[in-house]
């Protein structure tokens, strides 16, 4: 047998074993991709023609806003025609009312409701702040998300093997005065949202009022499949939302509309957040809250998907020096590895959706 030195042996072994493979920008539109967070209200079909073309499929997700029922039959309706005229592309995500919360047939009426939506393929159900920061009951009392009177609707969705995904609370900079905040689009947002602005409501539930809501569901629903909308709530720590995750194993979460918050702790500490992205590989589900509702011009929707889009591969694949309108500040981009992104952008979203492929 032929001698070679130990230190080669090995230099060869390992070096095989991790090389990693990394996308690049010309890889954007060759990965298949899928955002799991959108709002497409319109039959149009223009965000879907870019979407394909782009090679992204898209979760289209409907929520009860203001108007009880209406939003969501309404918002779940959109995602059906898209479906119906994009059946490769598009899935649907469902909601329910809690406006009519002490109606003594209400588990029944979402339980039917949700019923229907599953049999048309929904993938699962959302529930959204108002449960928490806006609903109540007619003796006035907020509607939380830990209510026992919840607990049969979710055992359903469990048992349905549909999965609960959840925007509750707010990023804590809602909690903060707009001079505090760490990002330009939650300055900006509360600026014309003084409603949901909770620094100017100290009667209100605090933040970690929420997330403890929050927490106490997951703690009474281990085996309901839980997607944390908006990082969960968490987006201002990756050492914070790692504790969850490790204490929550059936949470994960999607970006959705919290980049900047990822780019804010990015350009802070790099190797800090590109850590937590390999390690929490599993859980991470990239989206962006993109919407559509079919008042604006193509061109202006188009640019408005390339920023968010391209934008986000950008950071995750390269570590090229960027900008944001975000924040105020450069940072570099993860460069993370194609395998970790073939996850992020893709095989999560059909594992913790169960998106039949
Ligand atoms: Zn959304």
């Amino acid at each position: 047998m032929k001698y070679y030195p130990l230190v080669f042996v090995l230099t060869v072994f390992l070096g095989c074993g991790t090389e990693e493979n990394y996308y690049t920008m010309e890889d954007f539109s060759k990965v298949k991709k899928i955002d799991t967070h959108v709002h497409i209200e319109t039959e149009r079909e223009n965000f879907m023609e870019k979407a394909r073309s782009d090679n992204f499929e898209i979760i289209n997700v409907s929520l009860e806003t203001k108007n009880g029922w209406d939003d969501v039959h309404r918002k779940y309706r959109y995602g059906n025609i898209q479906k119906k005229k994009y059946p490769d592309l598009v899935e649907t995500v469902t909601a329910f009312s809690v406006s009519d919360w002490d109606d003594e047939h209400w588990k029944e009426k979402v339980i039917t409701w949700l019923d229907s939506c599953f049999q048309e393929g929904a993938l699962g159900v959302k529930v959204w702040k108002n449960i928490g920061m806006v609903s109540r009951d007619t003796m006035g009392k907020l509607i939380m998300i830990d209510d026992p009177k919840f607990d049969p609707i979710f055992n359903y969705i469990r048992d349905q093997g549909k999965t609960l995904m959840g925007h509750l609370g707010e990023p804590k900079n809602c909690w903060l005065p707009l001079d505090s905040m760490t990002t330009n689009n939650d300055r900006g947002y509360f600026e014309r949202h003084p409603e949901y602005h909770m620094y100017k409501h100290p009667e209100m539930p605090s933040y970690e009022d929420q997330i403890e809501a929050r927490d106490r569901m997951l703690e009474k629903n281990p085996d309901l499949p839980f997607v944390g909308a908006h990082i969960g709530s968490i987006e201002w720590s990756v050492d914070e939302l790692a504790k969850r995750l490790d204490k929550f194993p059936n949470m994960s979460v999607d970006l959705a509309a919290r980049m900047g918050q990822i780019f804010y702790q990015t350009a802070r500490d790099r190797e800090k957040v590109r850590e937590f992205f390999i390690n929490y590989q599993d859980r991470i589900l990239y989206a962006t809250d993109l919407a559509d509702h079919g008042n604006s011009s193509q061109e202006e929707l188009y640019q408005g998907m390339d920023n968010n889009w391209k934008r986000d591969w950008r950071f995750f694949v390269t570590d090229d020096e960027m900008e944001s309108d975000l924040i105020n500040t450069k940072f570099i981009g993860l460069k993370l590895p194609a395998s970790v992104i073939d996850k992020i952008f893709y095989g999560n979203a059909v594992r913790w959706f169960g998106i039949k492929k």
